[in-house]
């Protein structure tokens, strides 16, 4: 759609910040300009897509993205990352720190990504920082030029080039943080915690679950709220997989310290007594737990203790995966831990969610408008509302389907998911009041955080 040119969307399901009911949503240079009543609009020359009973959802906003590139762009890459993306019906992703080479640990790196990035995102697209050992001087210029926050390990993070911190650098790290008013998004595993568990490689999932206790989990929880609390930093745990963290997030709250978390869409999906000997595409860190502890995660989730659900996509070459069907050893131990889902997060999580009898409204909650608020995004992305991004989904609720690993975008056809049959088709994705192509030119953008101000750069302003 050119510019000042308008359009409406119709559709007798429009998820709506307030529920679920039928509208016609009129877009005005790319940005929701009216919600109407359905079938008020009269398109005239406007343009109008009528949905029928497909679900007009917001675009998913998903902060928590391994795009790998540049430096290992063989695991996935900023093209068929944001393909991925736009066909899974996620409009922005927040790109992580690390697996790229450089790490964005400095301006430098975080310049080397914006423009190996230009020209080859299909979506909007903005980045993390880290904060590892030595770069505290590094963090206000980062936070100054854009990224959203810092990422930090409190264990090995699985790549030399971003070490974790230990107890000095976390306390540094996170009085710089409150210092700069910058949001500080930990992995929490204990590393003490992780060297005393039991060792024992092979193909068995349940060795490397007894590997990564959840025990390491709640130590590390610990740890950071009480730094947290010491430094008065701002902190979001990643990806939690163990429920046994919530009471102490529950008590960390009540006394004021200022924490979010986490989960996704394979610890809410899969369970540990489903995963198949030597199946290391389900290999994570922290891992996927028992079937118990998924349904404890739905009722925190259902409590409105998670503040999102996001992929956590963190693909990496078939071998270094170690997938028996591509002459690996299925060792757990030995394999790359990381899950790829960013296509399928949606579909996961609404065939779950619909089953535990949730609504397309809490989705969106959970994976749009939740993880919007967290990076500062209200009032932009993850809602259908006036003035916002007309970042919009076509989502048919009752279209099933089977997982292709190799029809997917993600670069390595490789995902946890693969030959599950998952509930909710993304029909049409719309970035900014335009229709996604994949097989287009992109027009996606590179964004920062708000209260940095804008990137200018002379070929967004088309
Ligand atoms: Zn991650």
């Amino acid at each position: 759609m050119p510019l000042s040119e308008t359009a409406v969307i119709r559709s007798r399901r429009v998820v709506l910040p307030d529920g679920e009911r039928p509208a016609d949503v009129l877009i005005r240079d790319g940005r929701i300009e009216q919600i109407a009543e359905h079938g008020s609009l009269l398109a005239g020359d406007q343009h109008l897509t009528d949905l029928g009973d497909t679900a007009l959802l917001p675009g998913l906003v998903d902060t928590h993205v391994h795009v790998n590139e540049p430096g290992r762009t063989e695991w996935e890459g900023f093209a068929t990352a944001t393909r991925a993306a736009a066909a899974g019906g996620v409009t922005t992703i927040i790109d992580m720190p690390l697996n790229s080479i450089p790490p964005t640990t400095t301006v430098a790196g975080l310049e080397a990504k914006r423009k190996t990035a230009e020209g080859q995102a299909w979506v909007d697209l903005g980045f993390w920082g880290g904060a590892v050992p030595g770069n505290v001087p590094d963090l206000e210029p980062l936070h100054r030029a854009g990224v959203f926050g810092f990422k930090s390990f409190l264990a090995p993070s699985g790549v030399d080039e971003f070490p974790h911190v230990e107890a000095a650098d976390l306390e540094a790290a996170l009085a710089e943080q409150a210092r700069i008013g910058a949001l500080a998004i930990i992995h929490a595993e204990d590393p003490t915690v992780l060297d005393a568990a039991p060792q024992q490689p092979g193909v068995h999932y349940r060795d490397f679950l007894a590997s990564r206790p959840a025990d390491a989990e709640t130590a590390a929880v610990a740890r950071l709220l009480d730094t947290a609390r010491r430094t008065g930093a701002r902190v979001h745990i990643l990806h939690v997989s163990s429920a046994a963290v919530l009471p102490l997030l529950r008590q960390a709250r009540e006394d004021g310290v200022r924490v979010t978390a986490e989960t996704c869409p394979h610890y809410l999906t899969l369970a540990a007594e489903q995963v198949p000997d030597g199946d290391t595409a389900f290999k994570c860190c922290p891992p996927i737990r028992d079937e118990s502890n998924r349904d404890a995660l739905w009722a925190a989730l259902a409590a409105g203790e998670f503040v999102a659900v996001v992929s956590d996509h963190s693909p990496s070459t078939p071998d270094l995966k170690l997938l028996p069907e591509f002459g690996g050893s299925g060792d757990f131990a030995k394999a790359w831990g990381g899950i790829a889902s960013l296509q399928l997060g949606l579909p996961a999580i609404w065939t779950e969610a619909r089953r535990r009898g949730h609504t397309l409204g809490d989705v969106v909650r959970w994976m749009a408008s939740g993880p919007a608020s967290l990076v500062g995004l209200t009032g932009t992305k993850g809602a259908i509302a006036v003035g916002h991004d007309a970042d919009l989904v076509a989502f048919d609720p009752d279209a099933a389907f089977a997982v292709n690993a190799g029809e997917l975008h993600h670069r390595n056809p490789v995902t946890p998911y693969a030959g599950r049959t998952l509930t909710g088709a993304v029909r049409a994705t719309w970035l900014r009041g335009r229709v996604v192509d994949v097989a287009a030119e992109p027009f996606g953008r590179q964004i920062t955080r708000p209260a940095a101000g804008p990137v200018t750069r002379p070929e967004e302003t088309q």
